[in-house]
């Protein structure tokens, strides 16, 4: 299976910092073929993204989606749309998203239905809050979101990508240790196994949630975790680069 780093930006960047960053980071991962990278930008950055990703094996990924086609839904950006771009991937049910929009589980599912069927790998952010993992419910939010995401699609599950996020590890400075990290991920590969009734060998469980160039090479070396979400070091070319290059030294 081929590790893949993630970076999502959320709602940093215009389309001119975009180019500035792109410019100096493909070039440096030019030749870092052997793990799967992605760089979701904001909506307004995909266009100009998508040019400059045209000839690199970088992919282009976005921070959201609606379901639908197309129609009256003032604000949202659709599969067809991203589509255009060239867009590979779509995070879908960030904490972000969950806790700031509320975004319940089933818009989620909707979502993931739609990036599926429309060819938009979706990568399925679960994780559980502070108060939850103090309840000793980690295991059991992250099952109910991981079911629920997956709704109907259980069979395509070689089509996405899950990212455990612990909601008090993002954006917080605060990671998961290694330990932590693990036993949910071993978790979900089990869960995993089970939906896909055993065929899904493409499925990448991600972690994030304050991932930086210094703590990467002990998180990935734990036999579960495939790879990387990254939000507040991959605005960073240098570092974003840096934690790359930890997961391919592994
Ligand atoms: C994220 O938002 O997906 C994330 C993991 O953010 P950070 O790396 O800043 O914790």
């Amino acid at each position: 299976m081929r590790y893949l780093v993630a970076a999502n930006w959320k709602m940093n960047k215009t389309a001119a910092d975009t180019v500035d960053y792109l410019e100096k980071f493909l070039p440096a991962v030019e030749d870092l073929t052997t793990v799967d990278i992605m760089i979701a930008p904001p909506f307004t950055a995909l266009s100009s993204a998508s040019l400059l990703l045209e000839k690199s094996h970088v992919s282009l990924g976005a921070q959201n989606m609606y379901f639908a086609e197309s129609g009256a839904f003032t604000g949202e950006i659709s599969p067809v749309m991203l589509l255009e771009f060239d867009t590979e991937y779509v995070i879908l049910g960030h904490s972000e998203r969950r806790h700031i929009f509320g975004e319940k589980d089933s818009l989620i599912n909707q979502k993931m239905v739609s990036a599926v069927e429309h060819g938009i790998r979706p990568i399925l952010c679960v994780g559980e809050t502070l108060e939850e993992r103090e309840l000793g419910k980690t295991l059991n939010v992250v099952e109910h979101q991981i079911r629920a995401g997956l709704a109907g699609i259980e069979e395509d599950m070689v089509y996405i990508d899950i990212a455990y996020e612990p909601v008090w590890a993002i954006g917080t400075g605060k990671t998961a240790t290694p330990e932590q990290a693990e036993e949910v991920h071993r978790f979900i590969r089990s869960l995993i196994n089970e939906l896909s009734k055993g065929k899904d060998e493409k499925t990448r469980i991600l972690y994030g949630g304050s991932v930086n160039e210094n703590n990467a090479r002990n998180l990935i070396k734990e036999d579960h975790i495939d790879g990387f979400l990254v939000g507040t070091a991959s605005l960073d070319p240098n570092k974003f680069y840096k934690i790359i290059t930890e997961v391919l030294e592994v």
